[in-house]
């Protein structure tokens, strides 16, 4: 987990760096997301710590803004949702990337749902149940087209057969069916309508079979945002609950009618002039072309900032837009102030809304070749989070 600092105002304490957590964006998100997808149910994705935001103050801002769901990819995450307090009356989480040996009895005990891809999966979850006497929630996933975690459809028919022996025997309870978009983030990709056909024959078929979950889910942020016809039960919203465009295709944060939850900020470290000709951080990749002046910038690789965004990566300080000058090293990296002079201990950011003219994370996107998913969720453990805004009586 990272470190987390709580605060009311908005005004924080001068830092090295820190990221603002901006709670009253996500629960307005998470309205958006709910009003285009009226008819399911949402599952707010809090894996990874949230994408870097911070799993459990996101988790109950989601909760507040009436989510139902939430999601993690492993059993830790979800355990340490319910060790911090989320109760099964407050939500039900749903985890789905096991491997062998995982706590399949701390996860019946703390009444997760569990996704289950594939038979040794199935044994496992049935021999802990058993074991402790209880049934277990389990949410069969299919693979239909994505190629990575799933049962295939030659393989679904005895996992369907071995799930319902299992819940004739007490042991489970298939609670949901469920699969996952490989391309949804290509609105017209020719697999999206595959996927959908597979998953309706794969859903069809175990419901023939006699199972009856409660819930069959396929649509993650994409998909929620494009494909009104994949919604079912349940949308599966991680990174546009966080304000931030699933894909350039997709359009901006800002043209989804998203806020961008996170502001990563840090203090300019040192100011100094410098004569032309002046080679800048490891690998003298950058060199002055004139007399200037540099500013140093205390975030580095080990926060997060990618290592490749070096000569392009942009911060807004003063009223301008510089670019990382030079390798972002592991702790810092330099921007040409062109001359201009600012104080140490002026604000530096790196990413945000975009309201005070700065970038946004999908800006740094760009600048390191990847998609904005990875900018916010690498911001290392290192940078605080600040989270603003927690009481919801004030949201508009
Ligand atoms: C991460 C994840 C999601 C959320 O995806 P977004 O594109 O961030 O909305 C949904 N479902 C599964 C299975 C995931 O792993």
């Amino acid at each position: 987990m990272t470190q987390s600092v709580t605060q009311s105002a908005t005004q924080a304490p001068p830092m090295r760096a820190r990221a603002e957590i901006d709670l009253a964006a996500l629960r307005a998100n998470v309205g958006t997301i709910r009003a285009r997808a009226p008819h399911a149910a949402l599952m707010a994705v809090v894996k990874s710590d949230a994408y870097g935001h911070g799993a459990l103050p996101c988790a109950r801002a989601a909760l507040q803004a009436g989510a139902t769901w939430l999601g993690t990819a492993t059993p830790q995450e979800a355990l340490a949702l319910r060790a911090g307090g989320i109760t099964e009356a407050d939500a039900r989480v749903m985890c789905w990337l096991w491997t062998p040996g995982d706590p399949w009895g701390e996860g019946i005990e703390a009444g997760l749902d569990l996704g289950i891809s594939g038979l040794w999966a199935l044994r496992e979850v049935t021999d802990a149940a058993r074991a402790l006497g209880r049934t277990a929630r389990i949410q069969l996933k299919a693979d239909t087209g994505l190629g990575r975690n799933g049962c295939q459809p030659g393989d679904w028919p005895e996992l369907v057969a071995a799930a319902r022996a299992a819940e004739e025997a007490g042991h489970v309870k298939v609670t949901g069916l469920w699969s996952h978009f490989a391309c949804a983030d290509e609105p017209g990709h020719p697999s999206i309508d595959l996927q959908l056909t597979a998953f309706r024959e794969m859903v069809a078929y175990a419901q023939g079979q006699g199972l009856d979950p409660e819930v069959r889910h396929l649509a993650n942020s994409p998909a929620t945002l494009t494909l009104p016809h994949a919604h079912f039960d349940l949308v599966r919203t991680g990174i546009a609950m966080y304000g931030v465009s699933p894909s350039p295709e997709l359009g901006t944060s800002a043209d989804l009618g998203l806020r961008p939850v996170m502001t990563l900020a840090a203090s300019v470290a040192l100011v100094k002039e410098v004569p032309a000709g002046h080679g800048v951080s490891y690998g003298h990749h950058y060199v002055t072309e004139r007399d200037t002046t540099l500013g140093l910038i205390p975030v580095g690789y080990a926060d997060g900032i990618p290592r490749n965004a070096s000569g392009r990566g942009p911060v807004l300080v003063g009223d301008r837009w510089r670019r990382a000058r030079g390798r972002i090293a592991m702790d810092q990296f330099v921007v040409d102030l062109g001359g201009e002079t600012v104080e140490a201990g002026a604000e530096a950011i790196l990413f945000g809304p975009g309201d005070r003219g700065e970038p946004t994370a999908e800006d740094w996107a760009r600048a390191a070749d990847t998609i904005a998913y990875e900018i916010v969720t690498r911001i290392g453990k290192r940078i605080p989070r600040v989270h603003v805004n927690e009481d919801p009586s004030h949201d508009r």
